[in-house]
């Protein structure tokens, strides 16, 4: 038998951030001997542990790689999060709220639900957004609990949330499971990495990495979870990275962890600042904070100066700088190297979509799983679906940075002036035709999402659909407002977020 043919059973995974243990985690919830899942990852290099806040869907991750949610809060300080609050993103002085879940509800027909308040909103009928979305709501209120499936038709059915970790936590819970799952941890520097040298399919392919000790460590398949420094699918396969700097000029970040403030928000804040934006994640034991900014617009110093400036509470070690750039990796799947996590890319932390990135890379590598040797065709589905996915993410990125009408910055005024992918282009002048929004199937953040940052920064459609007028206004309005007073009701009997964190999943060492 061909070597390529032989059946794949080891994986070794490089790197051990979040990427490289969620990546253990998942693969170790599935595959089980004689598979052999190894992990090596160096604590002088360490990780970049800076991923906080999630979307919802880790949620799904956290069912793949079989993750009690109570305990796993628990183990990493974790808090809720209902959405993000984007303060002075339009102009300064405005704040609006992108939360998860639906807005309104789907039962008005024949058009959306957005369009009816589009209408109402024109007679000076509606009130705003916020008032039809249960998490916007809720979130204000500072108050949360699960979702009751039980509670049909009501709103609380199908709350929407994510939450807040600490990334160095979470990458130590992630390791105990996976330890105890069967993964063998090896710790210490890669120093080299070995490529197939002999003629045939599997020439150029990875066939191990060698670590200081002098160790190698052989695999069929090859994980590059080493971040930034791309350790196998650039430096040893050297696959080329797009840059979307031109799109997202933010390249540097400094961050800083500060004490704890009450009440405990659910939620993560995002504040536009002069050439960049803040972000302040609670969690239970303490506040994560960070100046994302553009290092051609501000100094080190001055970005530093700014995060210090806005902390609401006291900052409990010195500011740390990370840079980056914003892009993504050409081929994700390349030979027998899969990139997962910052070597395969890199958005932007504005929509807390990196580790959903990591979560979808695993995934569907999980799904796409080889027998033996590697198929062409396998790989590249797996490439066009990666790209998608962060060209989606992107798309949705630029647009907070794009519609903005601030006139106190260059670099504001850079944004708003510059050429987008074509694509946004397309979403924006839709909405702005007819307040449609676009309807795009495989795009993480669907039309809620879109209408909530749209309108929160300004977008004003020209007029609506026609079929929304085929329903009388006071018949509009009354349904509106049931709708309102049927969310107002059940935000009044939620718990406050803190009181729900203490009974459900509190940390040792928290408030
Ligand atoms: C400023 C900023 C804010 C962010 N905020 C969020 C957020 O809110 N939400 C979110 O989802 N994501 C966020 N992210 C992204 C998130 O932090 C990362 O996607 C996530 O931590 C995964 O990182 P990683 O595992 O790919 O890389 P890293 O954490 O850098 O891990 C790399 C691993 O590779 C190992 N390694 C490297 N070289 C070697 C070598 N030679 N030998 C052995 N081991 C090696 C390292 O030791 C480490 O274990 C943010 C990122 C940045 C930069």
């Amino acid at each position: 038998m061909e070597n390529w043919a032989k059946p794949l059973r080891r994986v070794v995974i490089v790197g051990g951030g979040a990427a490289g243990w969620m990546s253990a985690g998942a693969l170790s919830a599935v595959l089980k001997p004689p598979y052999e899942i190894r992990l090596v990852e160096s604590d002088e290099i360490g990780i970049i542990g800076v991923g906080e806040a999630t979307i919802p869907p880790i949620r799904m991750f956290n069912g793949l790689a079989k993750i009690d949610e109570a305990e796993f809060l628990k183990a990493t300080q974790g808090t809720f999060k209902l959405g993000i609050e984007f303060v002075n993103w339009g102009r300064q002085g405005e704040r609006y709220f992108h939360g998860f879940g639906g807005v309104g509800r789907e039962a008005l027909w024949p058009v959306d639900f957005s369009q009816y308040w589009l209408r109402l909103r024109a007679l000076g009928r509606a009130l705003p957004l916020d008032a039809y979305v249960i998490s916007n709501m809720a979130a204000k209120a500072n108050r949360f609990m699960l979702p009751r499936p039980d509670m049909k038709g009501s709103p609380l059915e199908a709350l929407g949330y994510a939450y807040h970790f600490d990334a160095g936590l979470y990458a130590r819970h992630l390791r105990k499971l996976s330890e105890a799952r069967g993964v063998r941890r090896t710790e210490g520097k890669v120093v080299r990495v070995l490529l197939n040298e002999e003629a045939g399919p599997t020439e150029g392919h990875v066939r191990a990495v060698q670590m200081e000790s002098g160790e190698l460590v052989e695999g069929d398949l090859f994980l590059d979870c080493s971040g930034f420094y791309g350790l196998l699918i650039d430096k040893a396969l050297h696959t080329g990275y797009e840059d979307w700097s031109h799109w997202l000029p933010c390249d540097r970040a400094v961050a800083v962890p500060s004490e704890s403030t009450a009440p405990l928000l659910p939620y993560t804040r995002s504040t536009a600042h002069r050439a960049g934006w803040q972000w302040r994640i609670p969690l239970q034991h303490r506040v994560g904070n960070g100046h994302v900014y553009s290092s051609a617009h501000v100094s080190d110093d001055e970005a530093a100066g700014t995060l210090l400036k806005h902390l609401d509470g006291k900052p409990l070690a010195d500011p740390r700088i990370i840079k980056f750039r914003t892009g993504m990796r050409e081929q994700a799947w390349r030979r027998n190297v899969v990139a997962i996590g910052m070597s395969a890319g890199f958005v932007e932390p504005l929509e807390s979509t990196a580790l959903h990135l990591i979560q979808m890379g695993v995934a569907k590598l999980i799904e796409a799983f080889p027998h033996a040797g590697f198929d062409a065709v396998e790989i590249a589905e797996y490439n066009r679906q990666s790209r998608e996915r962060y060209e989606y993410v992107r798309d949705f990125i630029v647009l907070h940075y794009h519609l903005n009408q601030r006139d106190d910055s260059e670099f504001w005024q850079a944004c708003a002036a510059m050429a987008i992918p074509e694509k946004l282009r397309w979403r924006m002048d839709l909405y702005a035709s007819s307040g449609r929004l676009a309807d795009v199937n495989g795009d993480l953040f669907r039309e809620p999402s879109w209408l909530e940052v749209m309108e929160g920064q300004n977008l004003r459609p020209r007029g609506w659909l026609a079929l929304a007028e085929l329903q009388g206004v006071e018949e509009t309005a009354a349904y509106f407002k049931g709708v309102s007073e049927t969310i107002a009701a059940c935000v009044a009997v939620l718990p406050e977020h803190a009181e729900f964190v203490r009974r459900y999943c509190s940390s040792p060492g928290s408030r």
